[in-house]
């Protein structure tokens, strides 16, 4: 297989069309066959139930070369598993979690040109998605579905090294208490537009969420969860039932403690705590782990005994962990990898 001609090492995060991507619809209560298709437009309703009230939830994958030369995703089953419950908190139908598996492979499989190779420091971003399709104007449910899967190469997240991010704990609020912050919603990003477009140009990386109701939780930032370390090295990453459910997170969690060895508390994060942190990172697919240098709170600035040149010890070798799984150079728990070729 010809890889295309692309500059890996100096890819950025944004779209490139790639040449196939997979489709299924749903009618009538049942999903059709589904197949690879070249158009990379879709042609629906102005009325379609996603353009009008939102109905629509994603899930973000990565494809990459390992250091022998296979081609794998990390943990799918996980991402169907949590379609599935954006699915239902949404009123769509669920694809099922083997299909949803098969089209992953059959979407990298057919994009192998745009795989990055190993040590490139890119990955192929695979992005699966649901939304209600069918004209509907009165609110409710759509009845008809489109769920599809397009990819995209990707460039390294820290292109020339890391750099630790400052945030700022915003005025607004991601999540409400009995809400959908537990889902991949496109609606939670719509509504945390705003607060990062404010946040930036502040000068700000991120926002740090508080919890809706007491503000005085750590919740999550616009699409990554936090990791904490203590200053006698335990990991801390808050609970809350309105936070994203983060793979990268389940699976740092898995490895601080049957890898590293170390202690983990999953338990209410109160931002009081924060300045008593040693380290901070936010994980999510994009980065593994991003670390957090700077938190400033209206004016009040905590500053990370970590620094901002560089991850903290703990983090960093939490991060050399997780992508050392990944990359297949060191031994991965039953499952996570998924070898398409
Ligand atoms: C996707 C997402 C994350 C990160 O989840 P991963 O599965 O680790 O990529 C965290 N927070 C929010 C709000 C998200 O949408």
């Amino acid at each position: 297989m010809e890889k295309k001609n692309i500059d890996w090492g100096n890819l950025g995060f944004a779209y490139m069309e790639t040449d196939k991507r997979y489709v299924s619809y749903y009618k009538d209560g049942t999903w059709d066959e589904g197949a690879l298709i070249s158009d990379a437009t879709v042609t629906m309703s102005e009325c379609a139930c996603v353009l009008q009230y939102a109905q629509t939830c994603f899930e973000g994958l990565k494809a990459y070369t390992t250091e022998d030369g296979h081609i794998v995703t990390f943990r799918p089953d996980l991402n169907a598993e949590r379609l599935e419950s954006s699915a239902k908190r949404l009123e769509m139908p669920v694809f099922p979690k083997d299909r949803f598996i098969d089209a992953v492979a059959q979407v990298v499989a057919a994009n192998e040109a745009y795989v990055p190779p190993y040590g490139s420091g890119a990955t192929l971003y695979l992005r699966p998605y649901m939304y209600g399709k069918n004209a509907v104007i009165g609110v409710k449910p759509a009845d008809e579905f489109e769920f599809r899967i397009f990819c995209t190469p990707v460039g390294p997240y820290f292109k020339g090294g890391v750099r630790p991010l400052t945030l700022c704990v915003s005025d607004f609020d991601r999540a409400a208490p009995c809400g959908t912050g537990h889902i991949k919603g496109g609606l939670n990003y719509a509504m945390s537009l705003h607060a990062g477009v404010t946040a930036h140009a502040a000068g700000y990386d991120e926002n740090m969420f508080l919890d809706p109701k007491t503000r005085t939780k750590v919740e999550e930032t616009g699409g990554a969860n936090f990791l904490f370390v203590t200053k006698d090295n335990k990991v801390v990453t808050p609970k809350s039932n309105s936070i994203l459910p983060s793979i990268t997170r389940r699976s740092l969690v898995y490895v601080a403690k049957e890898y590293l060895g170390l202690e983990v508390e999953e338990r209410e994060v109160f931002f009081d705590e924060v300045k008593d942190f040693a380290e901070c990172g936010l994980c999510g697919t994009a980065a593994v782990i991003s670390p957090v240098g700077k938190i400033v709170d209206h004016g009040k600035e905590i500053c990370m005994p970590s620094g901002m040149t560089e991850m903290g010890p703990v983090t960093k070798k939490l991060y050399e962990t997780l992508t050392g799984i990944q990359m297949g150079r060191i031994e991965a728990p039953e499952g996570w990898i998924k070898v398409i070729k």
